[in-house]
């Protein structure tokens, strides 16, 4: 990379900066900015401990927090954050291999699986669908996977707890097949079967990296590489069965092709134990070498801003309560353009409003660090950004408007209503103001009249969330009753009485105008849809 001008250069709207445009380009090429989409329990704490332990970002795997002896690991401080009945989601981890600047943001998961998950995928470049081996590709892996494939982000494979018995490692590259319609392009393939993981062979060059266990996984497993003959000898059978395998991959058109692999066509894929830190290393390499860096971004114009341009971002996620006595409100935004210097002052593109930057934070877990200076790809927290809100542009010098994010397909819905009905204001600029922040969606209809209406959400934590807020910032306490739809479609104004009438099924109108008609399962979609043939009933797909 260059190294930055010693001078003030010009940037293109002729704002001094300390940094060129060729500055930028060379910081946002060293970028890489990725999320795990993974379901829970498949290892992403784990995977992100043994990522930032390569990294060096963090000295011993599990002890981030710097406490000796402490187990907890980064990801999760979630839950005691939960105890307190705050909602408060992690943003990202930031750390150097080789010359690589790394971005992992976070996608919570568990319990707090919510829209933000979804809308985290807004804000990286390339994603990594971590595999548990025994379990394969599972539920909430293929919600994530949807909205990585509706937005044309590349995807890695990493299939985990190959230190375990599990599938077969061909029947796994056939279910990701048969489920995603990726072609996997196996980088690296186990040598052992699952629970007797002794490396891996490199299918691009035919050696063999050999791990070794470390106690309790907590440092880096050394690995040791040869050729194939000193493998054959170290692992007999086993290697022979290896490359017996990937010669079969071969045969069938598995091997990696960069175009393929950015055009969302093919998924690389590694093997690995994240508990063992094995494989680790391999998923850096491949971060490094084949994930995307930034790319100019489309605007609502139809345009891309390039990466050069002047400072931009865009709002992904609104962090309330940190603080409740303060109301402080963080906003994470994702730079799209130009260098962010702490204390710049940006405008909103919605409010058309100054924000001043003073207190940018780059934040993960409970660590947070103050940020002087970001660049494309990366990830900063704004404090005291109670009038920003998700899907806010962020410019400077030169507007721009960023595309407003999708919502996405609730399947969780109850009905709010005020505890004290004389709070009738504060509920409703509450509600309000949830809805806009996309806090929760909120749906109407005559039927139920504004003084009850339904709350849609991705997760259950979403409606935690509102209920604490409602209480504690617009002092209109609240009682919300689950309603017992799972499944909401699209439909148009000409069907909503008939499906109205149809036995436990409703239609309500959320903000944006979309009429959904809600149901309790499938089968009762199924027989709906064979009474109705021609009703109006679609899938509602991100928009
Ligand atoms: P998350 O829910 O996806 O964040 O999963 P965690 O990282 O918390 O891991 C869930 C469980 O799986 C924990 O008990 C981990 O120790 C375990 N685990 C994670 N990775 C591996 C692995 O590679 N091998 C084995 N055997 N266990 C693992």
């Amino acid at each position: 990379p260059q190294a930055a001008p010693e001078s003030p250069a010009l940037t293109e709207s002729g704002t001094p900066s300390s940094r060129d445009s060729a500055a930028v380009l060379s910081e946002a090429r060293r970028r890489r900015s990725f999320a795990v989409i993974s379901h829970p329990d498949a290892g992403k704490s784990t995977l992100t401990e043994a990522l930032a332990l390569h990294a060096k970002a963090i000295r011993e795997a599990g002890r981030a927090d710097g406490k000796a002896g402490g187990k907890r690991t980064v990801s999760d401080w979630m839950d005691m954050e939960q105890a307190r009945g705050i909602s408060i989601t992690s943003a990202s981890l930031q750390f150097t291999y080789r010359d690589a600047v790394i971005n992992l943001v976070d996608t919570p998961g568990h319990a707090d699986f919510s829209e933000d998950t979804y809308r985290v995928l807004s804000a990286v470049d390339a994603a990594v669908m971590l595999v548990d081996a025994a379990k394969g590709l599972e539920v909430q892996t293929m919600k994530l996977f949807a909205v990585c494939k509706h937005r044309g982000i590349p995807l890695i494979t990493v299939i985990n707890k190959w230190d375990r018995p599990g599938k077969d490692a061909l029947e796994l590259m056939d279910e990701i097949q048969e489920r995603t319609g990726l072609v996997p392009t196996p980088l690296t393939w186990p040598v052992g079967v699952g629970g007797d993981f002794r490396g891996v062979l490199d299918r691009r060059t035919g050696e063999y990296t050999r791990f070794t266990r470390t106690a309790g996984g907590t440092t880096i497993a050394p690995e040791e590489h040869m050729g194939p003959e000193a493998a054959l000898e170290r692992e007999g059978d086993a290697w022979t069965t290896a490359v017996e395998e990937a010669e079969l991959l071969e045969a069938s058109g598995a091997d990696h092709d960069l175009d393929s692999f950015l055009g969302g066509e093919t998924t690389p894929v590694l093997f690995g134990s994240a508990v063992q830190n094995f494989g680790v290393h391999a998923l850096l390499d491949v971060l490094v070498d084949v994930a995307p860096s930034p790319t100019p971004r489309e605007t609502v114009t139809g345009d891309t801003r390039p990466v050069d341009a002047p400072f931009s971002a865009f709002v992904f996620k609104m962090q309330a309560g940190m603080d409740t006595a303060h109301r402080d409100r963080l906003a994470f935004a994702r730079i799209c353009s130009g260098v962010f210097e702490r204390g710049m002052v940006v405008t909103s593109t919605r409010t058309g409003r100054p924000f001043a930057t003073k207190y940018a934070q780059q934040v993960f877990g409970r660590e947070r660090t103050v940020v002087d200076e970001a660049f494309p790809g990366d990830v900063v927290g704004l404090v005291n950004a109670a009038n920003l809100r998700v899907g806010d542009t962020l410019y400077l010098d030169k507007p721009v408007e960023y595309p407003a994010l999708p919502t996405f397909a609730p399947e969780h819905f109850a009905v709010m209503r005020a505890k004290d009905v004389s709070r009738y204001k504060q509920f409703q600029r509450g509600v309000m103001q949830l809805g806009a922040e996309g806090v929760v969606q909120v749906l109407r209809s005559d039927l139920r009249g504004d003084q009850a209406p339904v709350l849609a959400a991705v997760g259950p934590m979403q409606f935690e969330v509102a209920e604490h807020r409602m209480a504690t910032e617009f002092n209109a306490p609240v009682t919300l009753d689950r309603l017992p739809y799972e499944i909401a479609l699209r439909t148009t104004q000409e069907w909503v009485s008939t499906l109205d009438a149809q036995l436990g099924v409703e239609v309500l109108q959320r903000e944006d105008g979309e009429l959904l008609a809600l149901f309790p399962d499938r089968w009762r979609v199924t027989s709906v849809r064979n009474r109705l043939p021609d009703a109006v009933l679609e899938p509602l797909v991100a928009t």
